[in-house]
């Protein structure tokens, strides 16, 4: 029956961090230290489990379709802005490019970086035109803008994943001036980066930053994110949106997580404090970085073999020679609890 197959779903997907865990826990580790997936080590804040949990008992009722309570506390948090949720960022990410996307639409991507922007693409039938960084992997705004010329959408991710590194506002600026389509910034790991890009979108109707609640605020298992819009596009998103795309249960605990700004501060700087020791520590060279994780540079040895010989001795990371314009000689780690990256910084000494 593989005929019947879009051929955009016949390769390979979304490369899952899963295989090191399955080695380490056949290599018999009780406990793994999980540094694979940039998530947060810590469990979601106590009001987020209370507002979870009130939420369910309302379960029977659909979800109020525009979020508003969401959205309330959004704007309460973050100012007075056009807001939209979904499904996780990956949700949002979908969305925009099936509002904005139609079969043969150009997509440019600031590469190397997150893969998702180029799957979503190419299953609403986009084609994607990938815009390198600089070698150090800063961006040069003028390439983007030249090469984002006939771009429908320009996918720009700051902190960037797997580099580790955030891009100047004022470069945000001077693409948002100078190109025709929409730049989409993704602010997955912008709490850890201390930067705030959200007044811009006051500035440039071409503007939408994407955010999480999977990384800083812990809730990556219940899938919220959101975005961030000129006032214009948020009615086109809720058209493209699939109905009640976000679940009334996750909802209720983002909101308990956003209201609980020590939860947050506290992890922020819990990675801030084991970033700097990561660089100073790790026996190779540790790229700087605004995020939750670090990229390191593995060479002569293949990302794919530190991969695996970490995960032998019970240590899950990630490889990063699935990011293409990479190379294959990096790995991203990912900053977890004290005893995770104790165990890491004992393992790698010893690669
Ligand atoms: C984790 C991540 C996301 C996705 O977040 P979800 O809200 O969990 O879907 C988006 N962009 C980047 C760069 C990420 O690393």
């Amino acid at each position: 029956m593989q005929h019947l197959v879009r051929g955009c779903f016949r390769g390979e997907g979304y490369r899952f961090a899963t295989g090191a865990f399955d080695i380490a826990r056949a290599c018999g580790w009780e406990r793994v230290a999980r540094l694979g997936s940039n998530e947060n080590p810590y469990p979601p804040s106590p009001l987020a489990f209370a507002r979870a949990t009130e939420a369910l008992a309302s379960a029977n009722r659909y979800p109020d379709e525009r979020m508003g309570s969401l959205v309330e506390a959004l704007e309460g948090a973050f100012g007075d802005y056009a807001f939209v949720t979904g499904a996780g960022m990956d949700g949002i990410i979908e969305t925009v490019i099936r509002a904005l996307i139609d079969h043969g639409d150009r997509v440019a991507i600031s590469t190397p970086t997150f893969s998702f922007y180029g799957i979503a693409t190419r299953a609403q039938g986009g084609i994607l035109h990938p815009v390198p960084r600089n070698a150090d992997f800063t961006i040069d705004g003028s390439r983007i803008v030249e090469e984002s010329r006939d771009a429908k959408i320009t996918f720009l991710c700051t902190p960037n994943n797997p580099t580790g590194n955030a891009t100047p506002p004022g470069v945000i600026e001077e693409i948002c001036e100078e190109i025709e389509g929409m730049l989409f910034l993704d602010n997955a790991y912008v709490e850890f980066s201390g930067i705030d890009y959200m007044p811009l979108v006051r500035r440039f109707d071409n503007l939408i930053i994407g955010r999480t609640f999977s990384k800083a605020y812990a809730l990556a298992g219940l899938r919220v994110g959101f975005a961030c819009v000129p006032a214009w596009f948020e009615p086109v998103f809720r058209r493209a949106q699939t109905p009640f795309a976000l679940n009334a249960v996750s909802a209720a605990a983002a909101m308990g997580a956003l209201a609980d700004t020590d939860h947050v501060r506290r992890i922020v700087d819990h990675v801030t404090a084991w970033r700097k020791r990561f660089a100073e520590e790790i026996p190779f060279p540790v790229l700087p970085s605004d995020a939750n994780f670090v990229l390191i540079d593995v060479a002569p040895m293949k990302g794919d073999e530190a991969v695996e010989a970490l995960a032998r001795r019970g240590v899950v990371v990630r490889s990063a020679a699935g990011f293409p314009q990479l190379g294959d000689h990096y790995i991203r780690v990912s900053i977890g609890d004290d005893w995770e990256n104790e165990r890491f910084l004992q393992e790698t000494g010893s690669l």
